[in-house]
């Protein structure tokens, strides 16, 4: 058998070592790669990009309508009186072509239940699409603002009771909202070196690794998921956030890449230990809450501590279009704790955004992250593209408009769908249903699949591996790539499976893979055991 030595892998992060086990697994040009070792869907929302082409072209007939030079290739501004007309009869011209449909409803929906002015979002839609100003205001803009806090109601918070307002900040995806948060949190001394930062693992790798930036000097300390509890925190893990030195807590809900979302009662539980830590600072990446049933972000729970990341990337299938937003309550820790620094560091804050704003003592702090965002000077072209806001506006209002949830049901029977192929591969029957599995991605745990055989098993098995050698075979015999759980932060050795970017015979191959692989460990300990039998 084929045991190569790879200790010296163990050290590399799970995305270094995809790239390995890609190579492994092309090098035989024979066989089909099977790599579900990507988060990146392979499914994308079709309507509202419908909608986004036609808008598209609507915007030029009224650029084109407003200028005398049009054989030239110049053409000018839209303009807002009687642009509502003009789209409705747009609208019903070409009311067969798809997406028509879908913004004509957008515009009803707008104006009926959200209660905005409809030419002025078609205006502003328009503008928007043809990308012909700066985004102003800069954070984002005023009704694409509006609407999306429609949407971050609707799947972040839901019923659940939430008092007053909060702000969003369009940005460039969810890494960028990291890259922005992390450095305005360093430059307000919200958090400074040598600080404990708590983080919720399995985590997204990058939370890992950016906190042991020298730049960051942060000192980080682990609250685990207990795979047996079905992924949740107990109440012990929990508690280790009531230490003062603890400053932050990093969360990743639904997880990555046990793809489960904290219970409501570690909810509840998270909420009473910051009764008693008022000053700790949240902050919660939900990238997947949208897969999820009746999904509450901590957001909702403890708006005041908690800095949201949402981004559009895998609910939408839309990793290229780089959307993700930033969400703070507008009554916070954040203001608050800015306001209690020493005078001498507010002093040199500002200075810093005195070229912002006459009151720099006063800028919120979802503002200064606007601002750091293009080093404070070149604020003035701070913001998200403006097309790019015009389809998160779009996203949102898809899911908004969707009262019967037909898209999220078919995002679940899709992925439910390809998570059960892969166990029929698998010879073995998928754990129940918990209401808190989201299975974006699914765990393979080393220890719980060999179980079954028996403690022994499990033992010998788990010392004679050596670090990502069931990976490595799996890439370099069956072209199966899969990442490490262990470079998440998992305890035991586990191989994370995306159900998002594979078709489903891909998963039954890929389980029946998994099996041949283990029968011949199995295999290979039971020749073991009986020799070792017949010598005793
Ligand atoms: C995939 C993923 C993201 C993606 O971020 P984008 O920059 O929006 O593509 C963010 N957070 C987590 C936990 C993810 O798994």
């Amino acid at each position: 058998m084929n045991v190569r030595n790879t200790s010296h892998l163990a050290d590399l992060s799970p995305f270094e070592l995809k790239d390995e086990l890609i190579k492994l697994a092309g090098s035989d040009t024979n066989r089909l790669m099977l790599n579900a070792g990507r988060g990146n869907p392979n499914f994308l929302a079709t309507i509202p990009r419908h909608g986004f082409w036609q808008l598209g072209l609507f915007a030029m007939i009224e650029s084109e309508r407003s200028f005398s030079y049009l054989a030239e290739g110049v053409g000018g501004f839209p303009r807002r009186i009687g642009i509502e007309e003009r789209f409705d009869l747009f609208a019903r011209i070409n009311r067969d072509v798809p997406g028509v449909k879908f913004l004509s409803s957008a515009v009803s929906f707008v104006r009926d239940q959200l209660g905005l002015n409809g030419g002025d979002f078609i205006y502003e839609m328009c503008e928007g699409i043809l990308a012909c100003s700066y985004p102003v205001p800069d954070r984002m803009l005023r009704l694409t603002e509006k609407i999306v806090k429609q949407y971050i109601r609707k799947e972040m918070i839901g019923s659940h009771p939430f008092v007053g307002d909060f702000d969003l900040y369009a940005v460039e995806g969810g890494t960028a909202a990291m890259t922005y948060l992390f450095n305005s949190m360093k430059t307000n001394h919200l958090l400074k070196a040598g600080d404990v930062i708590a983080l919720g693992k399995p985590i997204f790798t990058p939370y890992i690794e950016i906190p042991e930036l020298s730049e960051y000097g942060l000192t980080e300390l682990s609250i685990d998921a207990d795979p047996a509890g079905g992924w949740q925190y107990s109440t012990k893990e929990l508690d280790k956030l009531r230490d003062p030195k603890v400053k932050a807590f990093f969360l990743v809900n639904p997880s990555n890449p046990p793809s489960v979302r904290v219970s409501d009662e570690s909810l509840e539980y998270l909420a009473s230990i910051v009764k008693d830590r008022p000053d700790l600072i949240l902050l919660t990446d939900d990238v997947y809450g949208t897969f999820a049933d009746n999904f509450v972000s901590l957001f909702a729970m403890c708006p005041r501590n908690t800095l949201l990341v949402y981004s559009y990337s895998k609910y939408f299938g839309a990793t290229g279009w780089r959307l993700g937003v930033i969400a703070t309550h507008k009554s916070n820790v954040f203001d608050e704790k800015i306001a209690q620094l020493p005078q001498e560091l507010k002093d040199g804050l500002n200075q810093r955004y005195a070229s912002i704003t006459t009151e720099p003592e006063k800028l919120p702090f979802i503002d200064r992250i606007v601002a750091d965002s293009r080093t404070v000077a070149l604020n003035h072209t701070a913001g998200l593209s403006t097309p790019q806001q015009v389809q998160m506006v779009l996203f949102s209002l898809f899911s908004l408009m969707d009262t019967a949830e037909s898209y999220k049901n078919a995002m679940k029977r899709l992925i439910r769908r390809r998570k059960a192929a892969l166990y029929r591969g698998m010879g073995a029957v998928p754990e129940a249903v918990d209401e808190n599995v989201v299975d974006y991605y699914t765990l393979l745990d080393v220890e719980q699949m060999s179980r079954a055989v028996g403690p022994d098993f499990v033992k010998w098995l788990l010392a004679s591996i050596q670090p990502h050698e069931l990976l490595f075979r799996l890439a370099e015999e069956a072209g199966v790539v899969l990442l490490p759980g262990k470079g998440f932060g998992t305890v035991h050795p586990s191989g994370r499976v995306s159900l998002a970017n594979l078709n489903e015979e891909d998963y039954v191959k890929i389980g029946r893979c998994v099996r041949e692989l283990r029968d011949e460990y199995l295999e290979r300990y039971q020749q073991l055991d009986s020799k070792n039998t017949q010598k005793s």
